[in-house]
């Protein structure tokens, strides 16, 4: 039995995704607030609405192009995330800028390709955005691993930027597999067969033999949290917490919110891989307090 491969199917498993992907972003950025650190330690909520950040507004620009071309197109792409960049979402410095100039009419390959003197940023931004991609190809990991590898370009060029994002696609893909999740070993097992080798495989090979690890924060010393925005700083740890609690949104949520780090990043990572399957949706009552998608953001068919 393979997962619903109609468009309509497709769809409905990437808006869920991208549904765990903004709260995950929107509560994580709360823990940013100095007032709000003693609830995280308590596992409480902070007051509602919860504002996405850019982590959801990319996400958005990922599924209207996949909804629109049932593929990725990466110049639909760069200009989605373009005419739709809202500067106060906390972006990086890097992205902000580029964004403003493919909207003044520059080529997004030569920008990208052109950022850290040529390196291309290696930044988490390609791997925040990409789990409900994940999701839509839930029949295929293989082609999500694909797409998200082209999907990276438009912003982030270095390798481990875009190896990033192929993992947190595959992630979603396998989470999102008919049947109910697969056991953690084996979500990290088949993520690390469909990245090619780098840093942020070899993060996923240490996160696989840290998976029965009691302490999470001993962890993320290890394996990093997002504190330098990397993909390599942030992916492995993301998907070592997605794994052990795949099913269950508000362990794998304050797991990963409580080590610190790049918070809204890890969380929306968690989030979208998470509720890319049929048992990992977040709570309805954390739905109900995030802010509403942008009115240019897909809806159901
Ligand atoms: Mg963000």
């Amino acid at each position: 039995m393979t997962a619903d491969s109609s468009s309509d199917g497709r769809l409905e498993r990437a808006l869920a995704s991208l549904r765990g992907l903004a709260v995950g972003d929107a509560l994580g950025s709360q823990f940013f607030v100095p007032a709000n650190y003693p609830l995280l330690k308590r596992r409480e909520l902070p007051p509602g609405p919860w504002q996405w950040t850019d982590d959801t507004e990319m996400a958005c620009s990922v599924v209207a192009v996949l909804a629109a071309h049932h593929r990725i197109d990466q110049d639909a792409l760069a200009r989605s995330f373009a005419e739709h960049h809202d500067f106060d979402r906390g972006y990086g410095p890097a992205v902000n800028r580029l964004l403003r100039l493919v909207r003044e009419g520059g080529d997004w390959r030569e920008l990208s390709a052109a950022l850290f003197n040529g390196q291309g940023s290696w930044g988490n931004g390609a791997a925040m955005r990409i789990a409900p991609l994940g999701a839509w190809y839930a029949d295929d990991p293989e082609q999500a691993t694909h797409q998200a590898e082209i999907s990276a370009y438009p912003t982030h060029q270095h390798r481990e930027a875009v190896v990033g994002a192929m993992a947190v696609a595959a992630a979603a893909a396998l989470a999102g597999a008919p049947g109910g999740p697969p056991s953690a070993e084996a979500l990290l097992d088949g993520v690390i067969a469909l990245v090619p080798k780098s840093a942020v495989g070899a993060g996923l090979r240490r996160a696989r033999d840290m998976l029965d690890y009691g302490d999470p924060a001993t962890v993320a010393a290890v394996l990093g949290c997002g504190r330098r925005t990397t993909a390599h700083d942030t992916v492995p740890f993301a998907l070592w917490s997605a794994a052990r609690a795949l099913g269950d949104y508000e362990e794998a949520f304050w797991t990963t919110a409580q080590v610190g780090g790049d918070v809204d990043t890890t969380c929306a990572i968690v989030g979208g891989v998470l509720a890319s399957g049929k048992t990992g949706s977040p709570p309805g009552a954390w739905v109900e307090q995030v802010e509403a998608f942008p009115d240019w953001a897909p809806a159901s068919a």
